[in-house]
C-alpha cells in the first residue's frame, strides 16, 4: 500500500512545526518532508533536517528541471517541495507530511493527488505575536512582516478538509493524529486483496 500525502499550513507561530516534529515522533510511519529553501539557517537548524539550504542559483536551476512538485516564495525567500524524495517516500509505504504555505498548497490542489489538506490556527492574534516574539528566531522587521501577511494567509482556510486549532499543544497533536489515523482507516487505503484472501471471500461475494 502506498503512503499517503498530508499537508499542513499555517500563519507563521501557529506552531505548526512543533507539531508535525511531535506528530513524526509519536506515529509510526509518518515522516516529514524535507524542503529546500534559499532561507538562511536559523540558530539550531541543521542543513538535511530542517532543510535543505541552497542558494538561489541551485534553487532556480532545480525549478527548470522541474524537479519541485511545488514552490513559492514566502516572506521574501523561496522554498519548494522535491518531487523525487516525496514519491520515493510515499511507493516505500510511508506517509508524508508538508510543512508548507497556502501557495504550495494550492499548486498541489490543482494538481488534483490525493492529500489530505490539514490548516492549523492560533487561539488568537495576540497568541501569534507572542509565541514569534518568545521564540526570539526572528528580528523585529520580520515579525512585523510576518504579522502583516497573517490575514491574507488565514483567508484561504476553507480550502482546507480539516482545521485544528492549536490552542493546547497536546490537544492539537492528538487532534493531528487522529486525522492521520482516521485517512489510515479510510476505506479507500483497505487492503481489499489482503481482506478477500484472509477470509476466503470469492469475488462473486463481494458487491464491489
Ligand atoms: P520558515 O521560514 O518559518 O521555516 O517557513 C516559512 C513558511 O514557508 C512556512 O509557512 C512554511 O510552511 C513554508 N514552507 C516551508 N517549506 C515549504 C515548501 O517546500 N513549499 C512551500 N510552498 N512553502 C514552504
Amino acid at each position: 500500500m502506498k503512503g499517503s500525502i498530508f499537508i499542513v499550513s499555517a500563519p507563521s507561530g501557529a506552531g505548526k512545526t512543533t507539531l508535525c516534529r511531535r506528530l513524526t515522533e509519536a506515529v509510526p510511519r509518518i515522516l516529514h518532508s524535507i524542503s529546500y529553501t534559499t532561507r538562511q539557517a536559523r540558530d539550531g537548524e541543521v542543513d538535511g533536517r530542517d532543510y535543505f539550504f541552497v542558494d538561489e542559483a541551485r534553487f532556480m536551476s532545480m525549478v527548470g528541471a522541474g524537479e519541485f512538485l511545488e514552490w513559492a516564495e514566502v516572506h521574501g525567500n523561496l522554498y519548494g517541495t522535491s518531487r523525487a524524495k516525496l514519491f520515493e517516500m510515499i511507493q516505500g509505504g510511508i506517509d508524508v507530511i508538508l510543512d508548507i504555505d497556502t501557495q504550495g498548497a494550492a499548486q498541489i490542489r490543482q494538481k488534483g493527488i490525493d492529500v489530505t489538506f490539514i490548516f492549523i490556527l492560533p487561539p488568537s492574534p495576540e497568541t501569534l505575536k507572542e509565541r514569534l516574539i518568545a521564540r526570539k528566531t526572528d528580528s523585529e522587521q520580520v515579525i512585523l512582516g510576518r504579522l502583516k501577511k497573517v490575514r491574507e494567509e488565514i483567508s484561504d482556510y476553507r480550502l482546507y478538509d480539516y482545521v485544528i486549532i492549536n490552542n493546547s499543544l497536546d490537544v492539537a497533536l492528538n487532534e493531528l493524529g487522529s486525522v492521520v489515523l482516521s485517512r489510515r482507516l479510510h476505506m479507500s487505503r483497505v487492503d481489499h486483496e489482503w481482506i478477500k484472501e484472509t477470509f476466503g471471500l470469492e469475488a462473486a461475494e463481494s458487491k464491489f
